[in-house]
């Protein structure tokens, strides 16, 4: 029969990784004769959760398992996770959900409401009870939301790959010692693969800092791509273990709703469409700030420092720009503002200024002779008293399109410039070996 385990909730800023324990179940569980039908699962959810702990992450191992095995396999899934979960963080509140057979449509849908809006711990409790075979949770139990969140995320729709490799338990805690220039050159040389660079700073992306046991992760399209990069990437440390998840990540997963200003809710990722109103201006920080309004209010749209030449386009907007902004929605004491992760310039005003005419005569520059005397040629003396200031079109120096801060800010969300286009559907029937160490 089919079983499906949702995990989420197990790290802290201080370590752990949920990924790290879905990969120690693997081999647990294909050494009892488990057949996967799917890559493990890594799912982002809701980025702007205010209990998530760092990447918001869970996961989802979906087996074929034999039906008399489905106690003991419980047992190994809750052993790991008291083994593997970082307890003593506050915000660490481990779930875990079992459901077997087909995912009901019920918890697809609730898949999308995590990772899309904020949802309850009832909400989660009233759909396990309905549907599935058993959770646990830990502490607050928060983590079963993510949990069963995870089992409903089939990634049907668009998805993409990371290899993850894991550090010996030795060196977790201990600077990374990975090759610079080898992950630069898997940038170059396999065009499937993303964000494994920034290509503002040349900054190398695929290994995080802090204690976890990860040691790097590379994000591609295809298993097969993320597969040739490990190959390719030098290390001068050993690597404990791989796997190969398929994920949510880079698509674009949480900025899916369209809301208008005045419906707007802090914590919920929103793509709203409106006008310019007034100029950019910048606070403290270097983060520049530009108002939109869409008749039924106004709100201000943020791009923060560390998104570099992002700023720089949001600066050349002006008054009356048509835009679809998307982010995450933040409340600060003076309202709400709406954090960029995505600048969509649908159509651009047309702005204009008064100038002084030309010389009639000899086509010199003009200057005033006083308020309502007209315009006399600062190279010829031809007076105008009935010259005026004309209208000119002001030249735009942005264009019609879509935006991104660079990958260095992006969200594990967010889908990079180079996936347009290579968005994909359809689940595979069952991971292609090698999918992770033995
Ligand atoms: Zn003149």
């Amino acid at each position: 029969m089919l079983l499906h385990i949702g995990i989420d909730d197990t790290d802290s800023p201080k370590g752990g990784c949920t990924t790290y324990i879905g990969m120690l179940l693997v081999g647990q569980l294909e050494a009892l004769g488990c057949r996967f039908i799917d890559y493990p699962n890594l799912l982002r959810l809701n980025p702007n959760a205010p209990w998530k702990t760092r990447g918001n992450g869970s996961v989802c191992l979906r087996v074929e398992i034999y039906e008399d095995s489905e106690a003991e396999i419980k047992r190994l899934v809750v052993e790991a996770v008291e083994a593997g979960a970082e307890f003593e963080c506050e915000n660490t509140n481990p779930g875990v959900v079992f459901h077997i057979g087909e995912v009901p449509r019920e918890l697809k849908v609730f898949h999308d409401e995590v990772v899309q809006t904020i949802v309850h711990l009832e909400d989660a409790e009233r759909l396990i009870t309905e549907h599935c075979a058993g959770a646990v949770g830990w502490k607050n139990r928060r983590g079963i939301i993510g949990a069963l969140a995870a089992i409903g995320g089939t990634l049907e729709g668009d998805h993409t790959y990371e290899l993850l490799t894991y550090r010996v338990r030795g060196n977790r805690g201990s600077n990374r010692l990975v090759d610079a220039d080898s992950v630069r050159r898997v940038e170059t040389s396999i065009p499937e693969t993303f964000n494994s660079v920034d290509p503002e700073t040349g900054q190398v992306l695929i290994a995080p800092r802090g204690p976890d046991p990860v040691l790097y992760g590379v994000r591609g399209e295809t298993p097969e791509s993320v597969f040739r990069a490990m190959k390719m990437i030098e290390v001068g440390e050993p690597v404990e273990s791989w796997c190969i998840f398929r994920t949510n990540q880079g698509t674009d997963a949480h900025l899916n709703r369209s809301y208008s200003i005045s419906e707007l809710k802090p914590r919920i990722p929103s793509v709203v469409t409106g006008f310019v109103e007034g100029r950019f201006k910048v606070i403290e920080g270097g983060h520049v700030i530009f108002t939109i309004c869409d008749g039924s209010g106004r709100i201000d749209c943020a791009a923060y420092e560390p998104s570099g030449g992002f700023r720089e386009t949001v600066s050349r907007l002006r008054e009356g720009d048509e835009v679809r902004v998307a982010g995450g929605v933040r409340e600060l004491e003076k309202g709400l503002t709406l954090n960029l992760e995505r600048l969509e310039v649908l159509s651009l005003a047309i702005p204009h200024r008064l100038v002084n005419p030309r010389c009639p005569s000899c086509n010199g520059s003009t200057e005033s002779m006083g308020r309502g005397q007209g315009l006399r040629c600062k190279r010829c003396g031809y007076r105008g008293a009935e010259m005026v200031r004309i209208s000119e079109e002001i030249q735009r120096d942005l264009n019609v399109g879509v935006y991104l801060p660079p990958p260095r800010a992006e969200r594990h969300l967010t889908k990079p410039f180079t996936r347009y286009g290579k968005e994909k559907s359809g689940a595979p029937s069952a991971p292609v070996k090698p999918w992770h160490s033995d």
